[in-house]
């Protein structure tokens, strides 16, 4: 048997816990004379400006990022100059350019959620959209992740629900990775793979006291996330966190931009992949239902033919991923009965 070998890099630390914005400035362990670069959102600098401003007490220089695309990228690189670290302030977009940039220049990048909406935090991947096309970009991990769970829990609850959507996906990413390895012969990691379907039951088994929300249920949330993104480092791939339902999502951003989050397409692509799988797709169902988040595309605003035109184009997007829709070559008449549907139609 050949020994394949392959690199892990994980964040080296994880400061989580309530009130720890403020420690931000200590976190980053720079010298007093550097300069700092944060890469946020508009909303977000008007959120924790001043907290963040008033520990990092060093030269700091903001940038706006608007959209995860290459653009944004080079803007925040061309702020980094000679800077000594980039902390990417924000959601998902302001994490991935400020990852993307870090690593481009090769200067540490600290990872500070405002939200929980979805495991790219702690992960080595960079998720980048232009107007065709989305996809996920190897960068460095975070070095640091600082999350402050009470700055989580303010965020609107329906990031909370999409973050909960990300994570049931790794159900079908692991079984995915799994249908790989045996068709393929590719490198499968038990321990990634049983590390991401840990944060998978966090909600599946965990709904429940998830659903009830607060700072407890925010920490679990956010934990398991980061977990995520460190299964994806052990991995060296992406593979133990984003199977088919992660293909559906994206080929959906491509047919009907902006109106699902990520995490909630994910969820609800996770409900019809785990059908395909023969998984119980029953439970992540009720699972995403009572953590708030949609099981159907209707509940965003998406059309039961856009659903099907992404599940049909899902597989194009990443055709050397070997997945369940490798499997199932789906055409209309094999894609139409996946849809949720209303849940009377399905008891
Ligand atoms: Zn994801």
């Amino acid at each position: 048997m050949v020994h394949r070998s392959h690199l892990m890099e994980l964040p080296r630390k994880i400061l989580i816990g309530e009130d720890v914005l403020r420690k931000i400035g200590d976190f980053i362990e720079a010298p007093r004379s550097a300069t700092v670069v944060v890469a946020s959102g508009t909303n977000v600098q008007e959120r924790v400006r001043e907290a963040v401003g008033s520990s990092l007490q060093r030269s700091t220089r903001w940038v706006v990022v608007s959209h995860s695309d290459m653009a944004n990228v080079h803007a925040v690189m061309k702020a980094s100059r000679r800077a000594h670290c980039i902390i990417g302030l924000g959601g998902g977009k302001s994490v991935d350019v400020g990852k993307l940039a870090a690593s481009k220049l090769g200067i540490p990048f600290f990872s500070v959620p405002t939200s929980a909406s979805h495991d790219g935090i702690a992960s080595p991947f960079a998720s980048i959209s232009d107007t065709k096309r989305h996809y996920s970009i190897k960068a460095k991990p975070p070095v640091g992740i600082l999350a402050d769970v009470e700055v989580i829990s303010a965020a609107p609850t329906r990031l909370f629900a999409a973050g909960c959507g990300d994570l049931v996906s790794k159900l079908t990413a692991v079984k995915d990775w799994q249908l790989g390895h045996e068709a393929t012969g590719e490198y499968y990691g038990g321990y990634a793979a049983n590390l991401a379907l840990m944060s998978a039951h966090v909600v599946i088994d965990g709904a429940p006291a998830l659903g009830v929300g607060g700072l407890t249920a925010v920490r679990d949330l956010v934990e398991a996330l980061i977990s995520t993104g460190v299964a994806a480092g052990i991995a060296g791939s992406s593979r133990p966190c984003s199977g088919s339902e992660h293909l559906f999502s994206h080929s959906l951003d491509a047919i009907c931009p902006g109106k699902g989050l990520h995490g909630e397409q994910c969820g609800i692509g996770t409900i019809m992949m785990a059908k395909l799988q023969g998984l119980d797709w029953r439970a992540v169902r009720s699972a995403l239902k009572r953590v708030g988040a949609p099981t159907r595309a209707s509940q965003i605003g998406i059309e039961e033919d856009e659903v099907v035109r992404a599940l049909l184009g899902a597989e194009a997007i990443r055709p050397d991923r070997y997945t369940i829709l490798s499997v199932a070559q789906l055409d209309r008449p094999s894609a139409s009965p996946l849809l949720p549907r209303l849940p009377a139609e399905e008891e």
